[in-house]
């Protein structure tokens, strides 16, 4: 089982991954956390992304292509992995397949877990948190016995300025225009497949495993 994790914030995305980690046994390939891993590390590569970064510059796709390479060799990969944040871009996506057929270990599908716009929204604008203890609640889904209070410790509840809703809008705008050619990308492949995300996790998981065990 070899996947790429397609999923606008807010779809659950993360919550199905780690799910599948636990039944299958597969890592999860996050290409922040190799990134923060190699320059920890000082690699070769992560000298090399360090020498971008110090420089407010962005890391270039071969050196990101190089740490997921080289994660790719690892023995836990061998039985599949899950990437998680990348690709992020068609450009991204061929050279990925590029090496990852070179290793002889291209992706098996590319799973997509779509909720509408409107609900992305609700998820997103209806967080609060707790000043005080850190508790979050949603006010469309879970809301507190009490508006503003928190039901655990009688706090304060705020919303945090990422959660607000221009903030929101806009990222959910940037993913939908780098992830929709991906969607085209791999659906010229015949890779993806696209599951419901509004329903119960448990269901969504479910319907998940089925299709790709099938
Ligand atoms: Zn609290």
């Amino acid at each position: 089982m070899r996947l790429v994790l397609l999923g606008a914030p807010g779809a659950g995305k993360g919550t199905q991954a780690k799910k599948l980690i636990e039944k299958y046994g597969i890592p999860q390939i996050s290409t922040g956390d190799l990134l923060r891993a190699a320059v920890k590390e000082g690699t070769d590569l992560g000298k090399e992304a360090k020498s971008y970064m110090d420089k407010g510059e962005l890391v270039p796709d071969s050196v990101v292509l190089g740490m997921v390479e080289e994660r790719m060799k690892q023995d836990d990969c061998q039985k599949g992995y899950i990437l998680d944040g990348f690709p992020r871009n068609t450009a991204q996506a061929e050279s990925l397949d590029g090496m990852l057929d070179k290793l002889g270990m291209p992706i098996t599908a590319a799973v997509s877990v779509d909720v509408p716009f409107e609900d992305l929204m609700k998820r997103l604008t209806g967080r609060r948190t707790c000043k005080d203890c850190g508790q979050m609640y949603n006010i469309y889904f879970s809301a507190p016995a009490k508006e503003g209070v928190c039901d655990k410790c009688g706090g304060e509840l705020f919303q945090r300025d990422d959660d607000k809703e221009e903030t929101i809008k806009k990222r959910l705008e940037v993913y939908e225009s780098q992830t929709a050619p991906l969607i085209d990308y791999y659906g010229g492949k015949g890779l993806v497949k696209r599951f419901d995300g509004t329903g119960a996790i448990d269901d969504i998981f479910a319907k998940i495993c089925t299709e790709l065990e099938g």
